[in-house]
């Protein structure tokens, strides 16, 4: 049973915009009492947010599988001349991407493999043609991981990447490679050479180049509630700093299954770990919300989740639904549990009017594109069936 005086020291933490520490951070962890801390985080986000889900459209493009690290539970990866092993040329992503144009589409997502050999020269070049070809198009392409990477294979620092790459069309980086920061944990589970030093460099060297950047947390395998506590702690430090996180991305950890692409597992967590529980899950929201007190919105991305699980986020801290997705691979290159990995428009909408909630949809930089009407008031929907979402 959750200790009621303390209870009450932690709403009127929230109730009065005080910092929460990292104590405070592993106790709420340690609450058994799921529905306190949705109200608790719920508060915050209708603080800072209303009821206001934000969503944008934007598709996910992975220009190569192929990569020289083999991060334990990442079942994306090949190695150069393994079976389904690809690397698009740039005429290739080009003309994906234009396949992918269609309904309004306001961004791009592109992260891929460390690939051992194509040279640098090429991303700057798959970006100045990707934003000649969708002018109106924003361009959040690859993880702090892929930027150190670029150093490395160029002999070029960062800064002069990030110049190169923002003249060819960078909008934003993405938030991957983080996983989680601490080491304890973070030398099981990565098998590249970024880590939370290179990983802030690189964000912090964004952000002072006016870029606005997203950052993300793998949770549910082999870490522990402290060290989720530690990882958001880390980056509340930095927003502190720059400012410059737009989001914050709670990723849930999958296993990888035997009936998907070619039949392989590549995921070695698996067999240490399960999956989190959905109260896990909405606990992971809750509490990212309450501590990373300055970080303006966080994201469900219902991919990894599941549906109805994204609806219930919306009550435990989430305010931004990852848009319509044609193609995810990084993690989902399979599931078993019947999560469609395409969502449209409409869908969306009404997943979020379903929530009680009204939906906007934003670009990258997290400026309102559209708002759309207020839900229908419950009392009135009463009479139709409510829609159950996989
Ligand atoms: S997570 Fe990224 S860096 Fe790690 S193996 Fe997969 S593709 Fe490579």
């Amino acid at each position: 049973m959750a200790d009621q005086g303390w209870q009450r020291e932690i709403e009127a933490k929230v109730y009065e915009g005080a910092r929460l520490s990292r104590a405070d951070g592993e106790a709420l962890y340690a609450c058994d009492d799921l529905a306190w801390l949705g109200r608790l985080a719920h508060h915050r986000r209708t603080e800072l947010n209303g009821d206001r889900v934000m969503f944008n459209v934007n598709r996910h493009l992975n220009l190569t599988n192929v990569c020289s690290a083999s991060c334990a539970y990442c079942s994306f990866q090949r190695k150069p001349g393994e079976k389904a092993a690809y690397t698009m040329r740039v005429e290739e992503a080009v003309a994906k991407a234009k396949e992918m144009e269609g309904e309004q589409l306001t961004e791009l997502h592109i992260v891929n493999g460390l690939h051992p050999t194509l040279p640098w020269k090429y991303y700057p070049r798959v970006l100045k043609e990707l934003r000649a070809a969708l002018p109106g198009v924003s361009l959040k392409c690859f993880t702090a991981t892929e930027i150190h990477w670029f150093e490395k294979i160029s002999g070029l620092s960062a800064s002069d990447i990030l110049d190169e790459l923002i003249d060819a069309g960078l909008d934003s980086l993405t938030g991957g490679g983080a996983e989680i920061f601490d080491w304890e944990v973070r030398q099981h589970i990565v098998d590249h050479a970024t880590h939370w030093e290179d990983w802030s460099r690189i964000h912090r060297l964004a952000h002072s180049k006016g870029l606005r950047t997203p950052a993300t947390m793998l949770y549910g395998h082999i870490e522990e509630p402290r060290h989720r506590v530690d990882h958001v702690l880390r980056l509340r430090d930095l927003q502190d700093e720059t400012g410059g996180f737009a989001v914050f991305i709670p990723l849930r950890y999958q296993h990888d299954f035997v009936d998907s692409a070619d039949g392989v597992i590549r995921n070695r967590l698996q067999a240490q770990t399960t999956m989190a529980s959905p109260a896990d899950s909405l606990r992971t929201f809750a509490v990212s919300r309450l501590m990373w007190d300055n970080v303006p919105h966080v994201k469900c991305f219902w991919v990894m989740h599941g549906l109805s699980l994204a609806q219930l986020s919306l009550n435990f801290g989430a305010d931004d639904l990852d848009g319509s997705v044609v193609e995810y691979k990084i993690t989902h290159d399979a599931d078993s549990y019947g999560t469609p990995n395409t969502m449209h428009r409409e869908d969306l909408l009404n997943l979020i009017w379903d929530a009680g909630f009204t939906p906007v949809e934003r670009n990258t930089r997290y400026e309102i594109v559209h708002e759309y009407d207020p839900p229908v008031p419950l009392a009135q929907r009463r009479s139709e069936p409510q829609q159950v979402w996989a």
